[in-house]
């Protein structure tokens, strides 16, 4: 990762001392900002139109409260975030994220990322993103419904398709994007389709969502691959997480022709060398609402490894699809060792600044999440294309859309990486494309 640029320190200044506290968003500014100096050296202009001070400052923060009542009949309180952070390229778009960890710096951090990866899709979608630190877990299905109802009762005069187009994140899948569209639609008396993505395929959700971000995640990996000569056949491949995204990128990877080995939750992780069933895992996660350690026990040949790090497996491509954070720089040098040739992020943020160094120092392909992942949000600006048109495509011929959106966002990385003099830098090409289109358009609609 390349040292902040010193025309560049007074703004990362400016802009930290604005949000003091906020651990994770002054990490995803400071990550993109070390990639602009070369940018503002070409550009000057952009550092006295203050283009740095206004792209960190999101346009609107919602906090608010969310009451409800629990299967006792006691009244609980959580606190919900939206933070509407660029609508330069189209309305706030980004999901939502229900996990005890939420609070305004994580909701920042996610919106910050979400303007550039959104960019990087080629689409009309600005970014927002919100949450709450409501936790699903252990929640009845009419409790998470009561919550998702009273959440909306308030977020539902923030939204409209023009406006700000939640969908799901973290904690947040099909099911609570059904109860939050049932009370959007109930309060607005507006069978408004286009107000959230990641709906069910029964009202108006778009095939290859549920699986897009997965999926788009291996379809940039083979890109990388690919600008070496080679590609996922036959190579050893590990996944962290086992939600959505990891399900998906391991059912990809394999049709692919890799072997994918392993997979974690938050007890352990669990290694399998006849290669993941990935049907298996997806009936325990999904249907059943278990965890690995139970996927391990169907499985003749699989190991289940409490409270150990998935990293510790040796693998020729790494999919961190868990969270944020979750692969740090001693991870980094272990996986370096054993002989990994490229990283791509499932989920957004997962490896540390220093986990980066150690793989760039390293010479191993490294995609950020916010190219490698932006394929889940560009799925869900196909469902907007879809419900705007009141048309739905075949499954088929989603993911082809998925695949050719999934090669640009690689193309836009490896241009501007190759027009700054960075080959094969995908942070810094990823960072570059995406400012300097939102810088752009920022500027042509004026303050
Ligand atoms: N939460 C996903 C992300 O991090 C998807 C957002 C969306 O589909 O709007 O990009």
């Amino acid at each position: 990762m390349d040292q902040l640029d010193e025309l560049l320190q007074p703004h990362l200044d400016t802009v930290l001392a604005r949000n003091p506290g906020e651990q994770e968003f002054h990490q995803a500014v400071r990550e993109v900002l070390e990639s602009l100096g070369p940018v503002v050296r070409r550009h000057p202009d952009y550092l006295h139109q203050a283009v740095i001070e206004r792209i960190c400052e999101p346009e609107r923060q919602l906090i608010f409260r969310v009451p409800w009542v629990d299967d006792q009949g006691r009244v609980q309180i959580n606190r919900a975030f939206r933070v509407e952070f660029n609508s330069a390229l189209g309305p706030y778009k980004g999901g939502l994220r229900f996990h005890p960890s939420v609070y305004l710096g994580i909701v920042k951090f996610l919106g910050f990322e979400q303007v550039f990866k959104n960019a990087l899709t080629g689409m009309p979608i600005g970014g927002g993103k919100g949450g709450s630190d409501f936790d699903p877990k252990g929640r009845s299905d009419a409790e998470v419904m009561r919550f998702c109802q009273s959440l909306m009762t308030e977020l539902y005069r923030h939204l409209g398709e023009h406006t700000d187009v939640p969908a799901g994140d973290i904690g947040v899948g099909g099911r609570e994007i059904g109860y939050l569209f049932g009370q959007y639609k109930r309060i607005t008396n507006r069978y408004e389709s286009g107000v959230l993505t990641g709906k069910g395929l029964a009202y108006g959700g778009s095939q290859v969502r549920t699986e897009a971000t997965g999926y788009g995640t291996v379809f940039f990996t083979e890109e990388m691959l690919a600008t070496r000569g080679t590609s996922l056949s036959g190579r050893r491949v590990v996944v962290s997480g086992s939600g959505n995204v990891a399900i998906y990128a391991a059912q990809k990877a394999a049709a692919l022709g890799a072997h994918v080995v392993a997979c974690s939750d938050s007890s352990g992780y669990v290694i399998d060398e006849d290669g993941l069933d990935v049907d298996l895992l997806r009936q325990v996660k999904e249907v059943d609402r278990g965890r690995v350690s139970d996927y391990a026990a169907q499985r003749p040949r699989a190991e289940f490894v409490t409270g150990g790090r998935v990293w510790d497996v040796a693998c020729e491509v790494a999919l961190p699809c868990a969270t944020q954070n979750e692969l740090d720089d001693a991870a980094a040098r272990r996986l370096v060792e054993q002989g990994v040739v490229a990283v791509a992020e499932g989920a957004n943020m997962p490896c540390t600044p220093d986990a980066v160094r150690v793989f760039q120092e390293a010479g191993v392909l490294f995609a950020p999440g916010k190219a490698a992942n932006a394929g889940g949000v560009a799925t869900s600006a196909l469902e907007m294309q879809q419900n705007a048109s009141r048309d739905s495509w075949g499954f088929a011929e989603t993911e082809e859309k998925l695949r050719r959106i999934m090669v640009g966002v690689h193309e836009r990385c490896a241009h501007a990486a190759d027009d700054y003099g960075l080959p094969g830098n995908y942070v810094a090409g990823a960072n570059i494309s995406s400012f300097l289109q939102v810088a752009e358009s920022m500027l042509a609609l004026g303050v």
